[in-house]
């Protein structure tokens, strides 16, 4: 398949390695920002083919991991509305609130439905004019552009019974807030190719020389991923701090022009408080007042709900890169795909989701056949 296999073959894999083998003079630590990065380098066991010095850390770029769990359960408290119809992507029907999860709203009566575009949750309100539609509007700047579609054709069409919860945050200020702190550990990013298809990269120079870090556009595949730890490594050697694009098949500097102004027409910047992480300023979007009319909290009136996430864990440090899932006593005991007790594990983006399906599976492997060498010697 055109930009799939050439982006997985086995001999530009171990060309890249080895190259990244020979310019590798020190330990470096390089943030991949996007959870679907996460999950291929974990796949593909890219983390175990890398050398001992370069060290690969996980990043807050899983939009579901980040959505704060008051947001959560004002999602639950207006799905359980009579007249509601509740509508998101199928990823965030797992999610644990506080209590419960979309799943056992619906599961109780609530009417709850997947849907495969915000459009779609646009023609549920045209074929119900007396419920009310809402659509769960989660995601970074890749799914706003679609979000602020459906709030345009709303809009345009006068329909009143159609409304979003935002729950919309941006990419940049999370990784200068990461930079910022005094704990910060990373010395290079992979930006999330996905992003950049939108928004370009523009807006990451100045990050690149404020802070003195390389910032490489990488896409998702081994050979994508590799090729952007080779340039981030290259950088890091020669003591370089610039923008480099590796996703070239796909991204361009200014990015989607069209997409940036339809986000901007109906969404402003605002504050967002991203989960396991805090406030940041300037992080978010958030409906234009313009368009408050289709903003879901506006309309039920929620106000600010009381939540408590659980003592034990840490995915807060996990999102930062500041620990590994697997240093969570939690992690494959109290809290597995089955039982998540936080978002990293649910999230099919998840970093924890993706120690406990790799790292996991792996770790199974070595001991089944450390015991099955025991079992042949006696
Ligand atoms: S393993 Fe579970 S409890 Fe531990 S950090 Fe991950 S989501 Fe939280």
């Amino acid at each position: 398949m055109k930009y799939l296999e050439e982006y997985r073959k086995p001999e530009i894999v171990r060309h890249l390695v080895q190259e990244i083998r020979a310019i590798t003079t020190r330990p470096w630590m390089i943030m991949e920002v996007c959870g679907g990065q996460t999950h291929s380098i974990l796949k593909n066991g890219i983390d175990q083919i890398l050398p001992k010095e370069i060290e690969l850390v996980h990043g807050p770029g899983c939009p579901v991991c980040v959505t704060p769990l008051e947001q959560i359960d004002k999602a639950l408290a207006i799905a359980r509305r009579p007249e509601v119809i509740f509508t998101s992507f199928g990823d965030m029907l797992r999610v644990p609130g506080s209590r419960e999860d979309l799943f056992m709203v619906k599961s109780a009566g609530g009417d709850v439905r997947v849907v495969y575009s915000p459009l779609d949750a646009v023609q549920l309100a045209r074929e119900n004019p007396h419920r009310h539609v809402v659509f769960f509007a989660v995601g970074f700047e890749t799914t706003a552009p679609n979000n602020a579609m459906a709030v345009w054709q709303a809009h345009r069409e006068g329909l009143r019974n159609f409304s979003i919860l935002v729950s919309h945050v941006l990419v940049p200020p999370a990784m200068k807030a990461l930079l910022s702190s005094p704990r910060n550990r990373v010395q290079g990013y992979l930006a999330a190719g996905h992003v950049c298809t939108v928004m370009g990269w523009e807006e990451y120079e100045p990050i690149a020389a404020q802070y003195h870090v390389p910032i490489v556009v990488t896409g998702f595949e081994p050979v994508d991923i590799l090729e952007g730890v080779l340039m981030t490594v290259r950088q890091l050697e020669r003591g370089e701090a610039r923008v480099e694009n590796q996703y070239s098949r796909v991204v361009r500097r200014e990015g989607n022009r069209p997409a940036q102004e339809l986000i901007r027409k109906v969404f402003e910047i605002a504050p967002r408080k991203w989960r396991g992480i805090g406030e940041i300023p300037a992080s978010g979007l958030r409906l234009r007042p313009e368009f408050r009319a289709y903003d879901a909290e506006v309309i039920f009136d929620l106000g600010e709900l009381q939540v408590e996430e659980p003592a034990i864990c840490i995915s807060g440090l996990v999102l930062q890169g500041l620990k590994k899932p697997d240093e969570c006593p939690a992690f494959g005991r109290q809290c597995t795909p089955q039982t998540p007790l936080g978002a990293t594990m649910v999230s099919s983006e998840g970093a924890c989701a993706a120690y406990f399906a790799y790292h996991r599976q792996r770790a199974e492997e070595v001991r089944e056949g450390a015991e099955a060498g025991k079992a042949a010697d006696a």
